[in-house]
């Protein structure tokens, strides 16, 4: 059986839409499914709907959160209760082509342990959000060693890769990095990113910026290096501008030197700001994890655990 999550958060019209069309496709494929909504507290009659889907169509069921706690708990919450052989992930907006499925099916029966969709485009977006998305992939990229720039959530994976996803311990996770890291037989399936019919995007740029600075301190360390490259430079400048003062000072030209002082201060207070700042960033990391809080509150479900 394949199991189909699906993260939502304020989607009402799109559930019955989503419903309808992946147990259709799926059925017509002869392929065993359900489908786990993952209601990720939402704010209007998401959660009714779902219900309602779960009652009308064999193999829905739905599981709501007790608040909002983001898309990465949603699909780890649809991970840690599949019951198939195998799970897929895709959005409840149907941008992620759910045709897609079955061929993401076959391959996972040929062998394939981890299918991933990649972006053969990125649909539409502004100039801005493109070079931000660049820049965050580029470095997680770097990260895990894995060209990410064209991935997405949208996988199909075993379940022994599920297994694996849903003993790891950390509370802070990145689906898209996660399921690279942990390796497996891999493959990929190339599709085109959909308009969205209904409904709006869920990202404002603050939720964005906040998405890419969490997945970055929990995936990559290249900040804290950045700081010891910045501590290089600085001090490199400091040697040069201290021995330039130190000549000056003998030649007895030393109030020249307020400049150079005025200019190494600032210099090395906003190295260490900064510095300060992404330390601050992995601590709050830290403090989180050993927090050991859950990560996320399933408040109600249509079936019985
Ligand atoms: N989503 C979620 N929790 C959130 C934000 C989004 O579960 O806090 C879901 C949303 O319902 C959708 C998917 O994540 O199924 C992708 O969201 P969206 O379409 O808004 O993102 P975009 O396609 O613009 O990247
Ligand atoms: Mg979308």
């Amino acid at each position: 059986m394949l199991s189909v999550i699906i993260p939502a958060y304020n989607e009402e019209k799109m559930i019955g839409t989503a419903a309808d069309t992946i147990s259709g496709i799926l059925a017509d494929a002869d392929i065993a499914y359900e489908i786990i909504f993952v209601d990720d507290g939402s704010k209007d009659g998401t959660w009714d709907e779902i219900v309602s889907a779960s009652s009308r169509i064999q193999g829905v069921r739905g599981l709501h959160f007790s608040r909002n706690f983001g898309k990465e708990a949603a699909m780890f919450a649809g991970l840690s209760d599949v019951r198939g052989e195998c799970a897929a992930v895709l959005d409840c907006d149907l941008q992620h082509p759910p045709e897609k499925l079955v061929e993401m099916y076959r391959l996972w029966e040929q062998g394939y342990e981890v299918i991933e969709g990649i972006k053969e485009d990125r649909g539409k977006e502004s100039a801005a959000h493109r070079f931000a998305a660049n820049r965050f992939y580029s470095l997680i990229s770097g990260a895990t060693g894995v060209d990410m720039s064209s991935s997405s959530d949208f996988k199909l994976l075993d379940r022994k890769v599920v297994d694996t996803l849903n003993k790891m311990p950390e509370k802070n996770v990145f689906f898209r990095a996660l399921s690279f890291w942990v390796g497996f037989r891999r493959t990929e399936v190339k599709y085109r990113v959909q308009e969205r019919t209904e409904g709006e995007s869920k990202w404002s740029t603050a939720s964005l910026i906040k998405y890419a600075l969490n997945n970055i301190s929990s995936f990559s360390s290249a900040p804290l290096k950045l700081i010891i490259i910045l501590g290089l430079i600085m001090m490199a400048v400091s040697v040069v501008f201290g021995a330039i003062s130190l000549v000056q000072k003998f030649m007895g030209q030393a109030a020249d030197g307020f400049t150079t002082v005025n200019i190494l201060l600032l210099f090395s207070a906003s190295i260490i700001m900064i510095s300060l700042g992404m330390i601050g960033f992995y601590v709050a990391r830290i403090y989180d994890e050993i927090k050991g809080r859950p990560r996320y509150i399933i408040s109600d479900r249509t079936d019985e655990k």
